[in-house]
């Protein structure tokens, strides 16, 4: 059976079997590579690309919407129980604005002191571990330690502290 179809280059007719949908030709019109499509396979094609576009962008303002709405929940949240905090400290900052801006400063600098605060007992962590891996590494270099001294191997394993 013959179908019809246009070139994609040149808008001209093209008669093909059908068996032969999908193969590429050389356009008899203008020469240039073309695809052999059934006609409704395309549109097919055509209508499911749009419907996965629409998905995705309905996903897109799902998300955005979900974003908002837990970002909007935290604000509040943030608001109704730190305002009072800002007033109790500050009574004497009168603008709200101010106060807003005082509040936002406060939350991102809490985690920044958090961090602070916590790091040097993430530091002592890590030197203890340190520690114990030298002392294993020692461990474990004592039965041939007549081969090269440990003196040598420890230097070389300090880059690993820093
Ligand atoms: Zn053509």
């Amino acid at each position: 059976m013959l179908i019809k179809c246009i070139c994609k280059s040149c808008a001209g007719h093209l008669e093909f079997e059908e068996e032969n949908a999908g193969q590429k030709i050389k356009c008899p019109h203008c020469g240039f590579d073309t695809t052999l499509y059934l006609p409704g396979a395309e549109r097919a094609e055509a209508a499911l690309a749009t419907l996965n576009r629409k998905l995705r962008l309905q996903k897109l303002v799902l998300l955005g919407l979900a974003a908002v709405l837990v970002l909007g929940g935290l604000g509040w949240c943030l608001y109704h129980w730190g305002m009072p905090v800002i007033e109790n400290q500050f009574p004497s900052v009168e603008s709200p604005l101010l106060r807003v801006l005082m509040l936002m400063a406060l939350c991102l600098g809490l985690p920044l002191l958090l961090m602070w605060l916590l790091l040097p007992i993430f530091l002592f962590l890590a030197w203890r571990r340190f520690l114990r891996l030298m002392a294993s590494i020692e461990q474990h270099l004592r039965p041939n330690s007549s081969a090269d001294s440990p003196e040598t191997t420890a230097e070389e394993e300090t880059p690993t502290k820093a």
